[in-house]
């Protein structure tokens, strides 16, 4: 049974990217006669709002998906991801992180070289040579702090680990290039990597479609799954739609919003081809 889902931020308005990564997800459930999900990923309490889910939960009505209920709203489950933090702490594999974006980049600079990964200079390690002492000391004087994974533990302990993806085939998992992520954000209990890894699989979903743009990302997921014993599903990262310039459809986008699409006259047969879905 295919079990596919979108999973919207709700930090603004859907426009057509989202349109056409919404339809493909929904069209692999139907043409497989399986059950399309949806999943709001509003764990960031800075850049979520619930006007956003309501327009978002509108405007896939009126493109004519249908989703199982309920909805799964991340903001509603923190726990599920502290679950899965108390695990991975218990295996040893994380440590609280008290740096700020200053310290970090101060302490690349004074490095004089910094590694980089798919998403960008890669966190040094300040904070994860700390003492037991240390680190209890700069909880109990109140500094707030991340959780990050030890990557190079967590790949030492998984060896090498592979998904499949529907165009790129068998892949070989390099979390490795990411360092040491953060799983639990100074202002929010979850990152998106943790809550994505967790709630694909808590859904039981089968095949996770999503943009090229999160390819990388699935890295970090499948050395996760490992670490959180679940199941790895299949991955289908599908080109991003772009307009006739060739640029891929972003917030900035106001006029191409499906809200202001719909405003201004457009039918749900016109979106869905702008889409090109249908
Ligand atoms: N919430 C993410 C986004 O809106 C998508 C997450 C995913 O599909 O894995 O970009």
């Amino acid at each position: 049974m295919i079990i596919t889902r979108f999973a919207p931020s709700p930090t603004g308005a859907l426009h057509l990217g989202h349109a056409h990564s919404a339809l493909f997800a929904h069209q692999e459930a139907r043409r497989a006669g399986g059950r399309f999900l949806l999943r709001i990923e509003d764990i960031d309490p800075t850049r979520c709002r619930p006007e956003f889910t309501r327009a978002i939960l509108t405007d896939l009505a009126w493109l004519g998906l249908d989703w199982e209920e309920p909805v799964r709203i991340q903001s509603e489950h923190f726990d599920d991801y502290r679950t899965a933090l108390a695990r991975l702490d218990e295996a040893g594999l994380l440590y609280p992180c008290f740096c700020t974006r200053k310290d970090i980049a101060r302490e690349i600079e004074g490095a004089g070289h910094a590694p980089h990964g798919p998403d960008g200079a890669v966190y040094p390690g300040t904070c994860r040579a700390l003492s037991a002492s240390e680190r209890a000391e700069r909880k109990a004087a109140g500094e707030t702090y991340a959780l990050r994974l030890d990557m190079a533990e967590a790949v030492r302990r998984s060896g090498d680990l592979h998904w499949r993806d529907r165009k790129a085939g068998i892949v070989t998992a390099r979390p490795d290039l990411f360092g040491d992520v953060v799983l639990a954000r100074k202002d929010s209990p979850a990152s998106y990597h943790l809550a994505v890894t967790v709630d694909d699989a808590l859904q039981g979903v089968t095949l996770v479609t999503r943009g090229e743009d999160l390819f990388d990302a699935t890295h970090i997921h499948r050395i996760l799954q490992w670490q959180l014993r679940l199941a790895t599903p299949d991955y289908a990262h599908h080109p991003l739609l772009v307009d006739a310039s060739g640029r891929r459809y972003a917030k900035r986008d106001r006029a191409l919003t499906l809200g202001a699409l719909r405003a201004a006259g457009k039918t749900v047969d016109e979106v869905r081809g702008m889409a090109r879905m249908d």
